[in-house]
């Protein structure tokens, strides 16, 4: 196995069969059916059967199998063998697994595929062409491109860094980042950790960039070598299925105990031993809602998939439960808020506007394309010539104002080499390279922010020639920089600092003896003029920021930039309000109080609406915590900043979604309750941070994310007030009965079909219910009021209670009027034996009962949609839940009607009359809570 790290990068090439310019695709394909695919293999899944064993080990589950033993033994005792009530109870569990199985195998799979969506791409060369690809498809010989924040795909051999700093902790367990070097040559015996001119896959690029060439892919790395998983595969609960989980376990421990009771109660009533247990066990089956967690899981499984169309990929799953209560949205300006599109407009000396193609646009265009990494790529020839950068927006505007005047940014780079460079790092803000000059000497080129070059520059490029900085002409440039921030502008600032041939400064750096030199170099600059670009605002931005304060939501702006250019965009999209110190706090933007012409009569930024970096910096936490309420904007901030505006709010017990693209937003990302990383610009360590991914960088996209997350939470709320409701409702109907010494008006066989097949369809409809049309009208739900406040708990129990009482009332009727009709006409003498027969056969009662049930049931669903009432939300805008109703119905009256059915489930079938008894019944649950909204509502 060759050593990689003992060679030359020449040799390593040489040996890989690759060139600078890359492998040609056709290569690179031939190499990915030899090499397969770039990625470690994944665990071994467990085996479909075991996943379904594994189905069985619910302690709810276990209680049912117990009890359709006992039952069996129990009427074996008794000599009359009943093998369709354990054979029902077996197969409805079975059918129960089963799904369970389909419904895991399904939510596994949206994982994976999101886990593909926000899986590392890399930055690769083919055919002479810069790509970004799936770091998947990387093979032996890609020559890949390394720059701070990416993931480093695969192991590779250096070709060339430029202070290249890696964090290989995953790998070598080593907590500070390696500096690299790709021109070392190394001895061939040495530690992984310490080949500094070899990178390895899964290490961090944490400062300065390069260029590799892939050494070794997928199981060949070093990881795939010790087998270790990168990703974290397991999901775990969140926090409302562990809560819902919880309350269905206090539930099920409930209804045991109420069965014992009962059973005791039946025992020294010398009722029956055998009666007795299997109506305990009705009871149990009945109290147990089994559906509740599956129903929890594919609804957040299906609105994870729902906001993935969106474009916002959830990493986590609880991040879709903390959506719903955000009331602040911390958003970058650059690309987020605005289509990071930019575009020089315009171009000032230190004297004021130039036109580009004038004697100082040129000298301006010229030291911007040469302190810059974009790429220029021209493809087509003559007519068809296109002209595009690829790089980061701010440098490729700069190179594509410089090309349009007939500077080209490669021509220049090699008549001006770069022998040194400072990369852009959003904290300095600012970017400095050296460059060798046709005469012998050096010019150093400092790119930035203004404000910080300012302070930095001596001179000023004026007229041809170096004048000091004095007082009134630092006035006097500040001045110009305001008028150009006040349009928007991003400005870049652009300074130089020229050195003689035999400057030991510069051989100090080319000797690489000087070790830091940052501080020396960027001071005693002198400023050459300052570059104007545009970066409009995203269209759709400005509807979603008035959704956001209709809903409660307060949008900031966190940016970069300076303070006028982020007031102006603020201003433009309404996140600067007229007068936002009146607001006491962030939550209690009100619908109906936000002023929306308030935007349009904003007159200027007052100095409470938006803090700087440096404010900030000045300030205690505290001061902070109690302030931030007025802000709407933080201007010239860096990624640490965020973490403290974070934490600022969070004490001030706001819920807070935050966006983050570089490797020091990670942070921030953490710390916030909702971290969302940019899918395009994003670094890798940005997504590795976040709960959620923008794969558009777009503002609305979170907004339209927080309807989504507000949406699922009240689906499930739906859901689980539909299930429990239905739940205590039998609870009551056989606890009532029991009571009264009336037989047990259902058998445990009725209730799970009723429990696991006609309830559950409408409760997963329920899960797909559209948002109400109000829903981002409504304040935030507060994360820590759990989701029975509110009176969903009175309600659950209040629509339980109907519902076991028309059951009960059905079962009644049943017994009443019908069930002696069944019996032979001798028998019919005394009302008493009548009575006693009925009692003991209650056929017709508990079909009643049975059909009631699960129609009231089936009725009741369409309540739980909206606090509307069913007329103004429209019967058919969820037209699954019409469909699980008509297929639920139509289920329920063939198990009734069709013989066979019927004996299964110990019923018979139903006279018209006997139907239209258990419809009116059924019916009324829609009647009462209909009136119980319009009561309401007055
Ligand atoms: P936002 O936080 O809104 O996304 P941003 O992250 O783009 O803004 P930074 O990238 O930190 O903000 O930029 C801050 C300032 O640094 C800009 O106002 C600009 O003056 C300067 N700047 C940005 N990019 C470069 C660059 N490539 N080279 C030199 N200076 C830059």
């Amino acid at each position: 196995m060759t050593s990689w790290h003992s060679i030359t990068k020449e040799e390593a090439l040489r040996e890989l069969d690759s060139a600078l310019t890359g492998l040609s695709k056709k290569e690179a394909a031939k190499r990915q059916k030899k090499y397969g695919f770039n990625v470690l293999e994944a665990k071994k899944k467990t085996p479909l059967f075991l996943r379904f064993i594994s189905q069985f080990k619910d302690f709810m589950i276990l209680t049912l199998i117990f009890a359709a033993l006992v039952s069996f033994f129990v009427s074996f005792l008794h000599g009359e063998l009943d093998l369709v009530e354990p054979a029902i109870i077996l197969s409805i569990i079975t059918l129960n697994a089963v799904l369970g199985v389909l419904q895991e195998s399904k939510a596994e799979k949206s994982l994976e595929a999101l886990q593909k969506m926000s899986a590392p791409s890399a930055l690769v060369m083919r055919d002479n062409l810069l790509e970004s690809i799936d770091a998947k498809e990387l093979v032996p010989g890609d020559i890949i491109y390394l720059e701070t924040g990416h993931f480093v795909p695969a192991d590779a051999r250096l070709l060339t860094s430029v202070n290249l700093k890696i964090d290989e902790a995953s790998l070598t367990g080593e907590s500070h980042p390696i500096e690299k070097d790709a021109e070392a040559i190394l001895k061939d015996n040495i530690l992984p950790a310490e080949r500094i001119n070899m990178i390895v896959a899964t290490g961090i690029v944490t400062y300065g960039r390069g260029t590799a060439v892939v050494t070794a892919t997928g199981m060949h790395t070093e990881v795939g070598h010790i087998a270790r998983m990168i990703m974290d595969d397991e999901t775990p609960m969140t926090p409302l299925q562990k809560r819902l989980a919880a309350t269905g376990k206090a539930l099920g421990i409930a209804a045991l105990i109420i069965c014992v009771i009962i059973f005791l109660v039946g025992i020294l009533k010398n009722r029956p031993i055998f009666e007795m247990f299997m109506t305990s066990v009705s009871l149990a089956v009945a109290a147990i809602p089994e559906g509740l967690p599956a129903i929890v899981t594919i609804m957040l499984s299906l609105g994870v998939q729902r906001m993935a169309k969106k474009n916002a990929v959830i990493r986590k799953l609880p991040a879709v439960e903390t959506l719903g209560s955000a009331t602040v949205i911390c958003s970058d300006k650059t690309g987020t808020l605005t289509q990071n599109k930019m575009t020089v407009t315009e171009i000032c000396s230190c004297k004021g506007k130039e036109e580009p193609e004038g004697n100082t646009g040129k000298f301006l265009l010229t030291l911007s394309s040469l302190c810059n990494d974009a790429i220029l790529q021209i493809t087509g020839k003559s007519k068809h010539q296109k002209v595009s950068a690829t790089g980061e927006p701010t440098e490729n505007a700069l190179i594509l104002a410089a090309f349009q005047i007939g500077l080209n940014k490669s021509q220049l780079d090699l008549q001006f080499p770069r022998i040194y460079e400072i990369p852009f790092d959003s904290s300095r803000k600012q970017m400095t390279t050296i460059h060798k000059l046709p005469n012998g000497g050096y010019r150093q080129i400092t790119k930035g922010a203004f404000d910080i070059l300012l302070s930095e520059c001596t001179n000023a490029y004026r007229g041809g020639k170096e004048t000091p900085i004095t007082h009134v002409l630092r006035e006097q440039l500040t001045r110009l920089n305001e008028s150009m921030t006040a349009k928007a502008l991003r400005v870049i600032a652009v300074a130089y600092k020229d050195y003689p041939a035999e400057s030991s400064y510069i051989s100090r750096l080319k000797n690489k003896t000087l070790k830091d030199g940052i501080n020396d170099a960027e001071q005693g600059l002198t400023m050459a003029g300052l570059i104007g670009m545009i970066d409009p605002p995203r269209p759709e931005v400005k509807d979603a920021v008035l959704t956001c304060q209709m809903a409660g939501i307060t949008p900031v702006m966190i940016t970069g930039d300076h303070v006028s250019t982020a007031c102006a965009i603020a201003k433009e999209l309404g996140i600067l309000t007229k007068d936002n110190s009146n607001d006491l706090s962030y939550s209690s933007l009100r619908a109906a109080e936000i002023d929306l012409k308030a935007s349009a009569r904003y007159t200027s930024p007052s100095s409470n609406q938006a803090m700087t970096g440096a404010e900030l910096s000045q300030i205690s936490q505290e001061d902070l915590v109690e302030r931030i309420k007025n802000y709407r904007v933080f201007a010239r901030v860096s990624p640490e900043h965020k973490v403290r505006i974070v934490k600022a709010l969070q004490a001030r017990g706001e819920v807070v979604a935050m966006t983050g693209d570089g490797v020091n937003d990670a942070p921030a990302l953490k710390a916030a309750d909702i971290g969302c990383a940019m899918g395009i610009s994003g670094t890798d360590v940005a997504k590795n941070a976040a709960d959620m991914i923008l794969t558009d960088d777009n503002f609305a996209t979170i907004v339209a994310a927080v309807k989504e997350g507000r949406g699922i939470y009240d689906n499930i709320k739906k859901a689980v007030h539909f299930l429990l409701s239905c739940n205590i409702g039998e609870i009551l109907t056989i606890f009532v009965a029991i009571l009264f010494g009336l037989p047990s008006p259902l058998l445990a066989v009725q209730l799970l079909w009723v429990n696991l097949v006609t309830d559950s369809l409408p409760a997963i409809s329920l899960g797909v219910d559209p948002p109400d049309k109000d829903i981002m009208k409504k304040k935030p739900l507060p994360p820590d009021k759990g989701m029975f406040a509110d009176g969903l708990t009175f309600k659950i129990i209040t629509e339980g209670i109907l519902i076991g009482s028309l059951a009960l009332l059905a079962f009644i009727i049943g017994i009443r009027f019908f069930d002696n009709n069944t019996l032979p006409s001798d028998v019919i003498r005394d009302s008493k034996t009548v009575e006693l027969a009925a009692l003991s056969t209650p056929y017709v009662g508990r079909t009643m009962a049975f059909a009631v049930l699960s129609l009231s049931q089936l009725f009741h669903s369409f309540n739980m949609r909206s606090e509307h009432s069913i007329t103004k939300i429209g019967l058919f805008s969820n037209i699954k839940l019409v469909l699980s109703f008509l297929v639920c119905s139509f289920l329920q009256v063939i198990v009734i009607s069709v013989k066979p059915l019927a004996n299964i489930f110990k019923v018979v079938p139903l006279t018209p009359a006997q139907w239209s008894i258990v419809l009116v019944l059924s019916f009324l649950p829609i009647v009462v809570v209909e009136l119980q909204k319009t009561s309401r509502k007055k």
